[in-house]
């Protein structure tokens, strides 16, 4: 579909007709519960977000309901990280799909605590690591750079998911440990989880999320702000990274069902986007055997299909 065909997209229409579609599969997922404070969330959330890079925007459902984003953080401090440290990054973290799951150790050790994608949970701590080495005060620092993304100023860390996590982030820690005994792990082993914690615990809505990632449809310069986070190149292969390694162990499926490159959590949000068009964000806490959002996999095959658009 052309740009020009796609701006005159009925969006609300669309988003409508999605959200009614996928209702019988809201009961249908399993809401995490490796965090146990991730349990006390209602299935029956559903929410859409659109952002065009026009400034349009079109909505439905729980869009503005603040939810736990856990690993689409992932997102915001890589490309803090990828900024600060350019292709120095890729010398402590790979670019490969994993073909494992998200908290495996066992890679880990045959790769030699280098993590295959900095969206794994080693590859992010490793970022998170980044991070904190060349920040000062870096959990604040980088709550104020999520909120500058998101162009909201009332985003906050969910104190008792944090706790949560952190009390039940024994293999998060494991594997943080392992890596520093292989050297790649420079700060405090503690003062980084509680850093990776902290951006993991951050409760933001759709609308926030959706106008976070708009920069990575726009060639790394956010078009609310005309602020640049990333280079053009950057930004490209940020999507990469997206595409081939943003939705756990189903980055294959998602390619070939949505066609977006996007980032889900396993608070049940994904972030996507087209690049030159649009992000968007779907929330709903039933998550499929892969961790991803049931019913938001679905709501963007739907987006993609209904409207025609992908990056394919
Ligand atoms: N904080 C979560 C963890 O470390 C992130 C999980 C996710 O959303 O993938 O397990």
């Amino acid at each position: 579909m052309s740009t020009t065909t796609a701006l005159n997209t009925d969006w609300q229409r669309v988003i409508e007709e999605i959200a009614e579609e996928v209702k019988p599969l809201l009961a249908t997922g399993a809401v995490a519960d490796y965090i146990p404070e991730l349990r006390n969330v209602d299935k029956d959330n559903f929410g859409m977000f659109v952002s065009l890079l026009d400034g349009r925007e079109y909505y439905c459902g729980q869009a503005q309901t603040k939810f736990s984003v856990q690993s689409i953080s992932k997102v915001f401090t890589l490309t803090k990280a990828f900024s600060m440290l350019k292709d120095g990054l890729w010398e402590r973290v790979g670019k490969e799909p994993s073909g494992n799951p998200f908290n495996s150790l066992i890679q880990l050790e045959h790769e030699n605590g280098k993590p295959r994608n900095p969206f794994i949970n080693a590859g992010a701590i490793v970022v998170a690591d980044c991070v904190v080495s060349h920040t000062q005060d870096s959990l604040n620092d980088m709550i104020d750079y999520i909120r500058g993304l998101a162009a909201n100023k009332a985003i906050h860390i969910d104190h008792a998911m944090f706790r949560s996590e952190k009390a039940f982030g024994h293999r998060n820690a494991a594997l943080a440990h392992f890596m520093k005994s292989y050297g790649n792990i420079e700060s405090d082993v503690d003062e980084v989880l509680d850093f990776y914690f902290g951006h993991c615990s951050l409760s933001m809505s759709c609308e926030d999320v959706s106008r976070a990632f708009l920069f990575l449809a726009n060639h790394g310069v956010h078009p609310l702000t005309n602020k640049r986070y990333l280079t053009a190149s950057q930004a490209k292969r940020l999507n990469a990274l997206l595409l081939t390694c943003g939705t756990y162990d189903a980055a294959g499926d998602f390619a070939f069902r949505v066609g977006m490159p996007g980032k889900s959590g396993v608070g049940g949000g994904i972030a996507a986007i087209i690049p030159g068009l649009l992000s968007v964000c779907v929330w709903s806490p039933g998550l499929d055997k892969y961790g991803n959002s049931l019913a938001g996999v679905k709501a963007l095959e739907l987006f993609t299909t209904k409207t025609g658009i992908s990056i394919f």
